[in-house]
C-alpha cells in the first residue's frame, strides 16, 4: 500500500475502501496491507482505514491482515492489531544465520533480533501471527534446520515462498527483469535453483506428515491437499487462475497482481477508473485466465497438473524439451515434491472424504512402517 516514504491521502483510502469493498463478491472481505514495510504507517493511519471499512462495510465481514519484518512492533501496536482483528503476517526467513544472510535492516544491520522481539510482544498481546519465510539459495540447503526452527518458536502458520528473481538492465535504472523479458535476463544469484526448491520441500513435508499434521500448517501442503480433493487450494501460485490479487499503489496506481507491478501490466489508476472497471477489465480477466490459457503442451499433459497448475506465471520464463516456451523455471522441483507427496496426499483425501482427521496420516505411516 506504501513506498518508503510516501502515505496515501485520506482522500485516496476513502475512495480505495469503498471501491474494494464494492469489488468484492463473497461476503467476507479480506484487507492484506503491504508495503515497503506497512508499519512505517502511523497506527492513526490504520485507525482510519478500520473506522472507513466498518462505514462502508453494508453488512460484509471486513478482515485485516497486514505482513511486516516485526521491527517497529510496540504494545502499542500490538494492542491496536489485537483489538481489531488483524493477521500479522511476520517475515522472517528462519534461525538467525539464515534470516540475517540477506535481510537487514535500513542502515544494513542484521535484524534478526529485533524480529523476535518483535514475535514476543505478538506472543503477549495475543496476535494472531504467522512465519512468511522466503526460500533463497542459502537457507534452501538447510530445510530441517529452517522447519524446526519455526516449531522452536512456536510458530503454527508458516508460509514459505520460493525466491526466484531475474536481472535485466532496464533503461529508467531498474534492474529487476519482467515476466515479459525473454532468455536475455539472467538469473540473480540469490535465486533458489528448481532441484534445492524440490529437495527442500521434500525434506520438510517428510518431517511435517510424520509428526506435526494438525499441529503446524504449512500454508503449500494445505494448499496440495486442496488440490488433490479439488477444492480451492487458497493461494493462487497453486491455482488454476489468477486475477483476483491486484494491487494498488500509494498514489492509487493499480496492477494485475502484486508480482506484475511493471508499466505494462498497469490497469489504471483508482482516480480515473473504479476499481470494479478495473479489476473486472477485459485486460484483468485475460491475465486471469491466461494463466491456464498459456500453459505450454507439456503442463496440458503433465500427471500433477492438477495440483501444480504450471505455479506462478511470473516464473514460467523457460522452454519446454520440446523448445515450446512458456515452462515454469521450477518446474523439476514442484514435480519431485507432487509425485513425492502422492501416498500421502492420497491417504489424507481418503481420510477427509470419510470425515475422518487427515492426521491419520501419522499412525499409518507408523503402522506401515514407511
Ligand atoms: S501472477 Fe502469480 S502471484 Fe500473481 S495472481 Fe497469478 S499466481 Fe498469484
Ligand atoms: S510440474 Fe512442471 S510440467 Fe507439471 S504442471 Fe507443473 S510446471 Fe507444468
Amino acid at each position: 500500500m506504501q513506498d518508503k516514504r510516501q502515505i496515501m491521502s485520506d482522500e485516496l483510502l476513502e475512495r480505495f475502501i469503498k471501491e474494494y469493498i464494492e469489488c468484492q463478491t463473497a461476503p467476507e472481505v479480506l484487507f492484506t496491507w503491504h508495503g515497503g514495510e506497512a508499519l512505517m504507517l502511523p497506527i492513526s493511519f490504520y485507525k482510519k482505514a478500520v473506522a472507513l471499512q466498518q462505514q462502508y462495510a453494508g453488512g460484509r465481514h471486513i478482515e485485516n491482515a497486514i505482513q511486516t519484518n516485526g521491527t517497529l512492533l510496540t504494545d502499542e501496536w500490538c494492542e491496536f492489531l489485537v483489538q481489531n482483528n488483524f493477521l500479522v503476517g511476520i517475515s522472517i526467513d528462519g534461525p538467525q544465520e539464515f534470516h540475517d544472510e540477506y535481510r537487514k535492516s535500513r542502515t544494513r544491520k542484521p535484524s534478526f533480533r529485533n524480529v523476535i522481539q518483535g514475535i514476543n510482544l505478538l506472543n503477549k498481546h495475543g496476535v494472531e501471527w504467522n512465519a512468511m519465510a522466503v526460500v533463497n539459495d542459502f537457507n534452501a540447503d538447510y530445510p530441517l534446520e529452517f522447519y524446526r526452527f519455526f516449531k522452536e518458536i512456536e510458530c503454527r502458520y508458516l508460509q514459505f515462498t520460493p525466491i526466484v528473481e531475474r536481472i535485466f538492465h532496464h533503461e529508467d535504472g531498474r534492474t529487476l527483469a519482467s515476466p515479459a523479458e525473454g532468455a536475455e535476463a539472467e538469473i540473480a544469484d540469490f535465486s533458489i535453483t528448481p532441484e534445492q526448491w524440490g529437495t527442500f520441500l521434500c525434506t520438510i513435508f517428510d518431517e511435517w506428515v510424520r509428526n506435526d499434521v494438525g499441529k503446524v500448517f504449512v500454508q503449500l501442503f494445505d494448499a496440495t491437499l486442496a488440490n488433490w480433493m479439488g477444492v480451492q487450494p487458497g493461494i493462487c501460485t497453486l491455482a488454476e487462475t489468477c486475477g483476483h490479487a491486484g494491487v494498488m499503489e500509494f498514489n492509487g496506481d493499480v496492477y494485475s497482481c502484486d508480482h506484475f507491478v511493471f508499466p505494462e501490466y498497469k490497469l489504471g489508476n483508482i482516480y480515473t477508473n473504479s476499481l470494479v472497471e478495473m479489476m473486472y477489465s477485459e485486460r484483468q480477466l485475460t491475465f486471469g485466465a491466461n494463466k491456464k490459457k498459456a500453459l505450454p503442451t507439456t503442463c496440458q499433459q503433465c500427471d500433477v497438473l492438477f495440483a501444480c497448475h504450471g505455479e506462478c506465471p511470473k516464473n514460467r520464463f523457460c522452454r519446454t524439451p520440446n523448445g515450446e516456451p512458456g515452462l515454469n523455471y521450477l518446474c523439476a522441483g514442484y514435480k519431485k515434491f507432487f509425485h513425492h507427496v502422492a501416498p500421502y496426499m492420497d491417504f489424507m483425501k481418503q481420510e477427509l472424504q470419510n470425515e475422518r482427521p487427515p492426521a491419520n496420516v501419522m499412525q499409518w505411516i507408523a503402522n506401515n512402517r514407511l
